[in-house]
């Protein structure tokens, strides 16, 4: 799962950051608002953690200009300005929920998770080939109906495999859906979670195509 965290806080930004990669999310970090379009243009997020009070563009003119393009992407607009008009103006504007600083980090955890299931309520989030269950939403794998424990990041090796069924991700693709920006990838780290995968899920599973990257094998 990716988030996109817009808040220009630096200290504020770099733990929030933490946290939810320690919750086990991909976290793409920005400062100013201005760098918000070009991002969700480029990214599948999960879940915007938005601050209203953003250099460059204001956080409600990010979420209006998203809400303008039709993103049904969940926003969860964090902020210092706590009275009701403020409150009212946000959900207005196309907020799913409101966070009011200073907040508890285990609350935001818990209002993600939230945000999550709800959508999962409005499509299936369940992946599926051959043998493999996929939730996305409750982050469980079955494998012939029993479940199966898997890393955080072999889960996100998994899932962007089986988003795409039928396509090659190459390695730089897989990385892309483990990591946020920024952050140091050991050069054999898809190998190692590829090989892990394939102990638990059968070596026939996942597919190498020399030179391309790796696939799902067809079932
Ligand atoms: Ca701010």
């Amino acid at each position: 799962m990716r988030i996109l965290l817009l808040e220009d806080d630096p200290s504020l930004g770099s733990s929030l950051q933490s946290w939810l990669q320690l919750d086990g999310y991909a976290v793409d970090w920005l400062q100013r608002g201005d760098q918000a379009a070009a991002a969700l243009a480029t990214h599948d997020y999960q879940c915007v953690l938005l601050d209203r009070g953003l250099p460059g563009l204001d956080g409600d003119a990010v979420l209006a200009a998203l809400r303008q393009r039709g993103a049904l992407v969940p926003v969860i607009v964090i902020t210092a300005r706590d009275t009701l008009p403020d409150r009212v103006q946000g959900l207005d504007l196309g907020a799913d929920d409101y966070l009011v600083k200073p907040f508890d980090l285990e609350e935001l955890s818990a209002r993600i998770r939230a945000l999550l299931r709800r959508e999962a309520r409005q499509g299936s989030t369940e992946l599926r080939h051959g043998a493999v269950v996929l939730d996305t939403a409750a982050k469980r794998v079955l494998l012939d109906g029993a479940p199966l424990a898997l890393t955080a990041r072999e889960f996100a090796v998994l899932r962007a495999l089986m988003r795409r069924p039928g396509q090659i991700l190459s390695r730089a693709q897989l990385e892309e859906a483990l990591y946020g920006w920024g952050e140091e990838v050991e050069s054999n780290t898809i190998e190692v979670h590829i090989y892990n995968l394939r102990k638990k899920l059968g070596s026939g599973f996942i597919a190498t195509v020399r030179n391309q990257g790796y696939g799902l094998a067809a079932p």
